[in-house]
């Protein structure tokens, strides 16, 4: 059985202040056993330490939102796996699509990432996905493909117990535009049988695939009933606690 796993990206949001009252409200919701669902928060860099604080004991991790893949040395600007798990941080999101499309990272640079965070011990979330004109000239399934052997090359099967997939179509993120429950478990199908084609029956059967796009609490329920669904990664709705705590109850 997967267990679910409904991660929050506050992407570029929050001040600490808020950010903080955020993590206390889940903390209260959450309850600290919760074997159906793992909750995960990824806050800006600069309040990893503080909502780790906050969420510390508690049934909601924290992760960040992207990572370096060089050991700590001269990299301005970056930050290492290694800064990572050294604040208690267990999980990191790599390959999301506004760093694919904003920040112009490529398939090679998220794959670097990838071996990098699961050679420090992080859970590393991939997001892959396809834009709107991509799923209209039909080659949704092509993308899916390019970006996961990319972003997988040369990573072992062992590694498989750390790495959870995100189905992120671009053209629901942050649009209010929901891929309907066939067309996410479509894809999220589409997925698992890659997994099985390039790596195993028991990797594809184990490993979670997320969904991501718009998830509200009035289709989180719907989304997170298919059968290849394994929980959500949302964005909008994880910045505040009346929608989030409620897409966490639907995967309960
Ligand atoms: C995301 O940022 O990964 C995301 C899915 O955003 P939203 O839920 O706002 O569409």
């Amino acid at each position: 059985m997967r267990r679910y796993l409904v991660a929050g990206n506050w992407k570029m949001n929050t001040t600490r202040e808020s950010g903080t009252q955020l993590a206390q409200a889940l903390v209260a919701e959450v309850p600290a056993e919760n074997p159906g669902v793992e909750v995960l928060v990824c806050p800006p860099f600069p309040y990893l330490t503080s909502i780790g604080d906050v969420v510390n004991g508690s049934g909601v991790g924290f992760g960040a939102q992207n990572c370096y893949h060089e050991a700590p040395g001269a990299f301005t600007g970056e930050t290492a796996t290694e800064m990572l798990t050294d604040i208690g941080c267990r999980s990191v999101i790599l390959g999301h699509s506004e760093r694919r499309h904003i920040l112009k990272e490529t398939d090679a640079d998220i794959n670097l990432k990838v071996k990098k965070a699961l050679a420090s011990g992080l859970q590393v979330i991939l997001c892959v996905g396809e834009l709107q004109s991509e799923r209209e000239a039909d080659q949704t399934e092509a993308v899916l493909d390019t970006q996961m052997t990319g972003g997988l090359d040369g990573v072992d099967a062992s590694a498989f117990d750390q790495i959870v997939i995100a189905y992120e179509p671009v053209w629901a993120i942050g649009t209010g535009l929901t891929a309907t429950p066939d067309q996410a478990e479509a894809a999220h199908q589409y997925l698992r049988n890659w997994l099985k084609d390039k790596y195993s029956a028991e990797i594809a059967d184990a490993t979670r695939i997320l969904y991501g796009g718009s998830v509200k609490p009035d289709n989180a329920q719907e989304l997170l009933s298919q059968e290849n669904v394994d929980g959500a990664l949302v964005g909008g709705a994880s910045l505040k606690p009346e929608l989030f705590i409620p897409i966490i109850q639907a995967a309960a």
